[in-house]
């Protein structure tokens, strides 16, 4: 049942995805001067999550038993981002799945760097070094953390949650962009890129709720964001590597040119007329990235969405 209402909900917001990212440069105001274009998935269990104000849980460092200290292709504590993945164990819980690993990894060469349920984040290696989740492409690259299986939609919610929190978190750590489908993929996507696996997890596992990547993106997004806090201390990202300016992305770098950081507006009303506020107590480092979800033009100006109610005008983009 759930199933079917956020089916048609996607396909609804794929369609106006496709709109904005098409038109978003060449936007011509029809009646008025307002057009509100909105690109993120709707998603049932994302709205669970954020009216039922399920928070993540925090994450628990408990080293396991794998014995390699392996660098990235970067080099140590130079992960390029997050693989997510899914155990295909129904009810193992992280524990039991840490406890399984920790025993077997030797006969069954896989070791991963978390594992995720709907009460606990369990960090079994030191993320600053590899595992063995993904083949050889993929392990030399990113970071790789496991849902568990579980029951019940509330289960799934905050598993999901505390697998985009701990994603986020990982980013924030090694001070990554979010950019969905190259710092942030599935084992889908691995196999697909790379060829040197055949899993197609956590699609289907997540399909079985009703549930996408996009989806799983919007979440990462938001703690991703709410990580990284709203600042004007000017404090600045090194954003070395990431090449990805193309303001069409979700993953958007601002800076202001002419003052010590960027501001931020926040918007009353709805679509038949907003009204633009400025933020007075918060603001984004210059330099910054963000993820960001939504866009709206209001009176000929594109606001870039970076948090529930806080834009940035898109001229900070860079
Ligand atoms: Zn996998």
């Amino acid at each position: 049942m759930i199933s079917k209402k956020i089916l048609t909900s996607v396909a609804t917001s794929v369609a106006l995805a496709s709109i904005s990212f098409t038109t978003i440069g060449q936007v011509i105001p029809e009646v008025g001067s307002q057009i509100q274009i909105t690109q993120a998935a709707t998603s049932a269990i994302n709205d669970y999550i954020n009216n039922n104000n399920i928070q993540p849980v925090s994450i628990t460092n408990q080293e396991g038993t794998f014995s390699y200290w392996n660098g990235y292709e970067n080099g140590v504590g130079k992960p390029e981002g997050v693989v997510i993945h899914e155990t295909a164990t129904p009810g193992a819980t992280a524990q039991n799945e840490a406890t399984y690993f920790n025993r077997e990894w030797s006969n069954i060469y896989t070791y991963v760097h978390a594992f995720v349920d709907n009460t606990q984040i369990l960090n079994i290696k030191n993320t600053d070094y590899t595992v063995w989740g993904a083949g050889p492409t993929a392990n030399a690259k990113f970071i790789q953390v496991e849902l568990c299986e579980v029951s019940s939609t509330d289960a799934f919610a905050r598993s999901v949650a505390n697998q985009a929190y701990y994603t986020a978190s990982k980013l924030v750590q090694y001070n990554l962009p979010f950019t969905p489908g190259t710092t942030v993929l599935s084992h889908n996507d691995v196999s697909k890129r790379w060829g040197e696996t055949t899993h197609t997890d956590p699609v289907g596992y997540f399909a079985k709720w009703g549930y996408s990547m996009d989806q799983f993106y919007d979440l990462v997004g938001k703690y991703y964001n709410q990580l990284k806090g709203n600042t004007n201390s000017g404090s600045t990202n090194n954003n070395s590597g990431n090449t990805n300016t193309n303001t069409n992305s979700n993953s958007i770098t601002v800076n202001n040119p002419n003052g010590n950081y960027v501001p931020l507006v926040s918007m009353d009303g709805d679509s038949t007329r907003f009204t633009v506020n400025k933020v007075m107590n918060r603001a984004l480092a210059n330099k910054s990235p963000w993820y960001t979800d939504k866009i709206r033009v209001v009176d000929g100006v594109t606001y870039r969405r970076v948090a529930t109610n806080e834009w940035v005008d898109q001229s900070y983009v860079i």
